[in-house]
């Protein structure tokens, strides 16, 4: 059996040993509810309190704009629940895009059925929202907007300054899903126009179920988690004080080595999307290239052929993808996003998502580059569509 190739990252990453190291002391030694008085509360209370420094200079917030939660899928429902059940004297409307993760999009349905007017802004055949659209679309009784930074499926990195801008002209609140993007692009809030932003630790390289959202001085939410009084009363429940001191160690290793990080990355990305067009006829690549494109994110649409057939082949030799979101696979509807973008079922369904890592290689993408189109023939000399 040849090495493992992990190329999910987008689904999910390892904590990596740094963040590791740091969390290993407050499962034993440093245990205390930061809720109490007494002194090992005061010790933990203090790490959790230096974590939310840390996490707020790494995203240009204050550290009061900084709430803790189990990861991006609660950041999103409290973001958008907990400002629309706050807000909703002033309107019901609120836009969000066709392409946004579930954790958004399932929120936003159980909204409208609670009365709430969702608009879903179409995207172009790269996924691009259009600002213009959104201008368009937004009317007296919109309240807020939630547009994420970049998208899980495909890469595109939406012009969320632009969007945000004129969310502020018009006195919209505006969220943005940057579960994607925290740690890999530079987010500095002291300048972006944006009052709520979710991130989730376990997309780099820090511990799953821990996340936080940042929300603006002055933007006001209603709680959706009851109970204790943590988080300034907006998020009930014991602290994870292991997690938060993972997630603000690994968010502030990935922020120092950005720069770095994504110069190596985007170059195995480009090899990976440039080798796959090259050796597989009849195949594209979904959504934009270049640097609006998460320097991580490949995803190519290869026709005749079902993209769960190419990765179960894939995992047979050790090579880890996905066929479209992780929520998605497993269920037989084509991906909301590439449906979005204008392919058809079929193409949809051929589709093959490649996310790396910053411990990917050369020789592992010359390996895909070898392995992939071999799959595809062999699947397409079987296939009845397929005239070779
Ligand atoms: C992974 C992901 C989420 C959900 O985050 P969890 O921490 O897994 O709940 C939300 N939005 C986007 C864009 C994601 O990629």
């Amino acid at each position: 059996m040849t090495e493992k190739i992990y190329l999910d990252h987008a689904a999910t990453t390892y904590v990596r040993k740094e963040v590791l190291a740091e969390m290993l002391p407050f499962f034993t030694e440093h245990f205390g509810n930061p809720m109490s008085v007494h002194s090992f509360g005061r010790d933990v209370a203090k790490h959790v309190e230096n974590s939310r420094e840390t996490i707020a200079e790494c995203l240009g917030a204050k550290p009061k704009e900084i709430m803790f939660t189990s990861g991006g899928t609660e950041s999103d429902n409290l973001a958008l629940r907990g400002f629309a059940y706050a807000n909703s004297k002033k309107g019901k409307h609120i836009i969000t895009s066709s392409i946004e993760h579930h954790a958004i999009l399932h929120t936003c349905e159980a909204l409208s059925k609670e009365g709430f007017d969702i608009t879903y802004l179409p995207v172009d055949s790269e996924g691009f929202v259009d600002p213009k659209e959104l201008e368009k679309t937004i009317r007296p009784d919109t309240i807020l907007v939630s547009i994420m930074h970049a998208n899980n499926e495909i890469g595109t990195i939406e012009p969320i300054e632009e969007l945000g801008e004129i969310c502020r002209q018009r006195g919209v609140a505006f969220h943005v899903d940057a579960v994607q993007s925290a740690g890999v692009l530079p987010l500095n809030l002291k300048e972006l126009p944006v009052d709520l932003l979710s991130i989730s630790a376990h997309k780099f390289y820090g511990p799953k179920g821990v996340g936080a959202l940042f929300v603006r001085n002055g933007i006001r939410l209603k709680p959706i988690l009851l109970g204790g009084g943590q988080e300034r009363n907006l998020r009930a429940g014991t602290h994870n004080h292991v997690g938060i001191i993972g997630m603000a160690k690994a968010l502030e290793l990935a922020v120092s080595e950005q720069q770095e990080a994504n110069l190596c990355i985007s170059k195995l990305r480009d090899r990976l999307i440039d080798g796959l067009l090259e050796k597989i006829p009849e195949s594209r690549l979904n959504g934009p290239r270049g640097n609006k494109r998460l320097p991580n994110n490949v995803n190519v649409s290869i026709k005749y052929i079902e993209g769960e057939g190419m990765l179960l082949h894939l995992d047979m030799l050790g090579i880890a993808a996905s066929s479209g979101s992780a929520c998605t696979s497993g269920s037989l509807d084509p991906s909301h996003v590439l449906l979005a973008i204008g392919l058809t079922h079929e193409i949809a369904h051929g589709s093959l998502r490649l996310s790396l890592g910053k411990e990917n290689t050369e020789a592992e993408i010359d390996k895909v580059l070898e392995v992939l189109p071999k799959i595809v023939a062999n699947l397409r000399a079987m296939s009845p569509l397929y005239q070779g």
